[in-house]
């Protein structure tokens, strides 16, 4: 047949097309799952999204995700985590939306730059390159522009990737303005790279008014009409509802939209999002994905049968946990449940592991700073507890209270970025006498600055910005916890999003005092413990970005077994 991309990717003045295809791109080697979503937002696409990339991967296909979101910011390093959810970050420094994270968790592995892409991105691309001339005289438009440059980037993530399958998440919701030209671009996707080389699933919500005591489908209807007015036709339906979707609503939604009865799918709420992966299989959505794109004969079924083996396991004891304990993390539970995705998911996964339950108690530290709850009563009832990462001072100095407790009732601590930094302060003024010391982010003349912004050590490093993103390797000492936890390695990595540091001024004050510091990044602190606390442990990182299911993070796993063991257990 004759190749359309040939004609396409033609860079002339005398065809309305635009097209740029990379190096090396063969049409139909990548196929394309994309997944769009109607009626409403919040319906966990996301998640769908990465469950069915998940089963994608399972059958022994390279499957890369790509999520896009319409807003206008390059990455998500400028959006507040109060208002979005937590800022995920990739080992190569890219700052994403935290569903990045749900993805390399159910996929088990990591992504880059080439997973995301936001409409600023493709914005600024677009403009850098009418600045150079680059559209040889062309007015610049949205079509063929700005959708040929989301067709450039999606194809040079395939091949880049050598991907049997690009699973793409469109952000939003059908009919949204922000998200029109992406969708756009995904018509002419699949009109150029042939039927059989394009799925489009469409997730909607089932309605069941709680007046009417019924399932209704009208709404979900309307938002398959949007989708069809816009040039795309799905191959599947996945029907979101809060109760499975009885056949009667199937059938309707499979006669509006044009989808055999079979490729319309039930998706209820599930208890825990780890459950997702067996409730798709059981309506065979993998393998409606599959036989639409022709890819039978890619799928290696015994790694199919070992990767379902080892994700039953881990779902099998996630659900046969009984025991609970509580673990408390520092923050206000409404303002920062989403802030602190990751955190809360690597719990989960070092609880499984440990064959338990963990609940969360969010302790304000702000009441203790106003004296509205003592240290006392904050930690009642808790066996171990977290400072997560943060920025500036509030809550800081409640939080130095927290970490004062726990040292000293040997009780387990974990300090995570800001916390690790907290538990310095808090060292170096009980047990070192510097009873002014602190973080030159909170009081910058303070005359210990123990931690402090040290750009003359950043360049050594090699970083750019005024930020440390991204993963960093560090060095440990042998003997020490951290080392042990992480099975003994010397050298490990996880993942930074801070600007100050342990200030090398005072290292040796602290290490005679009983600080261990258990790893560095060449002369930058990345661990520390206190010995013979049971487990006082904190890191300059952020190991909850790397905590998967399948492989839960060392030092997680550590804190909750030291939690599990703690004395005060009930
Ligand atoms: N505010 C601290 C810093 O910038 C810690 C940041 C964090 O916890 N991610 O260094």
């Amino acid at each position: 047949m004759h190749n359309i991309l040939d004609t396409l990717a033609k860079k002339t003045t005398e065809h309305e097309y635009y097209t740029p295809v990379p190096e090396g791109y063969v049409r139909g080697k990548t196929k394309y799952v994309v997944v769009f979503g109607t009626v409403m937002s919040g319906l966990g696409k996301g998640i769908f999204s990465s469950c069915l990339a998940k089963l994608l991967q399972d059958k022994g296909l390279v499957c890369e995700p790509i999520k896009f979101d319409g807003y206008l910011n390059q990455d998500a390093g400028t959006l507040n985590p109060y208002r979005h959810g937590e800022v995920f970050v990739l080992d190569d420094g890219t700052e994403t939306d935290m569903d990045l994270g749900t993805y390399e968790r159910m996929q088990n592995k990591n992504l880059s730059a080439d997973n995301y892409l936001t409409g600023g991105r493709v914005f600024a691309k677009v403009l850098a390159k009418e600045r150079k001339g680059e559209y040889l005289g062309r007015d610049v438009q949205i079509i063929p522009h700005i959708t040929g440059e989301i067709k450039g980037f999606i194809r040079t993530t395939a091949v880049k990737k050598k991907a049997d399958v690009v699973l793409i998440e469109v952000g939003g919701t059908v009919g949204d303005f922000e998200n029109s030209y992406f969708i756009e671009a995904m018509r002419e996707l699949a009109y150029e790279e042939g039927k059989e080389n394009v799925c489009f699933v469409c997730m909607t919500y089932i309605m069941e008014p709680a007046t009417l005591g019924e399932q209704k489908s009208k709404a979900a209807q309307l938002g398959l009409r949007g989708l069809l007015a816009s040039g795309i036709q799905p191959d599947i339906v996945a029907c979101r509802a809060e109760r499975k979707v009885g056949d009667k609503i199937r059938e309707k939604i499979s006669l509006f939209s044009n989808v055999p009865v079979e490729h319309v799918v039930s998706v209820p709420d599930m208890e825990s999002i780890y459950f997702i992966p067996d409730t798709l299989k059981e309506s065979a959505l993998d393998d409606l994905c599959v036989s639409v794109l022709c890819l039978e004969k890619k799928v290696d079924k015994k790694d199919e049968q070992q990767a379902t083996k080892e994700w039953q396991d881990f779902v099998q004891k996630l659900r046969g946990a009984r025991k609970k304990i509580t673990i408390g993390i520092t923050g206000k539970y409404t303002v920062l449940r989403d802030a602190y995705a990751s955190v809360m998911k690597a719990l989960e996964h070092a609880a499984a592991y440990n064959n338990v339950q963990v609940q969360i108690k969010w302790i304000e530290t702000t009441d203790i700073e106003k004296g509205k709850l003592s240290v006392e009563e904050a930690m009642a009832d808790v066996v171990g507890v977290i400072v997560p990462g943060g920025f500036g001072s509030r809550g800081a100095e409640g939080k130095i209270q927290c970490i004062r407790y726990l040292r000293e009732n040997n009780i387990p601590y974990l300090g995570l970025c800001y916390g690790f930094q907290l538990a310095l302060v808090e060292f170096a003024r009980d047990v070192c006498g510097m009873k002014e010391a602190n973080t030159t982010e909170n009081d910058p003349k303070t005359k210990f600055p123990v931690i402090d912004y040290l750009p003359e050590q950043m360049k050594i490093v090699g970083l750019g910005g005024n930020m440390r993103l991204g993963g960093y390797n560090a060095e440990l000492k042998k003997g020490t916890k951290v080392w042990e936890l992480y099975g003994k390695k010397e050298t490990v990595r996880e993942r930074h999003r801070h600007r100050y540091e342990a200030n090398p001024v005072f290292l040796q004050q602290l290490e005679e005092k009983g600080i261990i510091f258990s790893g560095k990044c060449g002369d930058l602190i990345e661990y520390l413990e206190l010995p013979p606390h049971p487990f006082f442990v904190g890191t300059q990182s952020h190991p909850e970005f790397t905590s998967r299911p399948l492989s839960p993070n060392p030092l997680y796993v550590g804190f909750v077994r030291a939690a599990v063991d703690t004395k005060r257990l009930r």
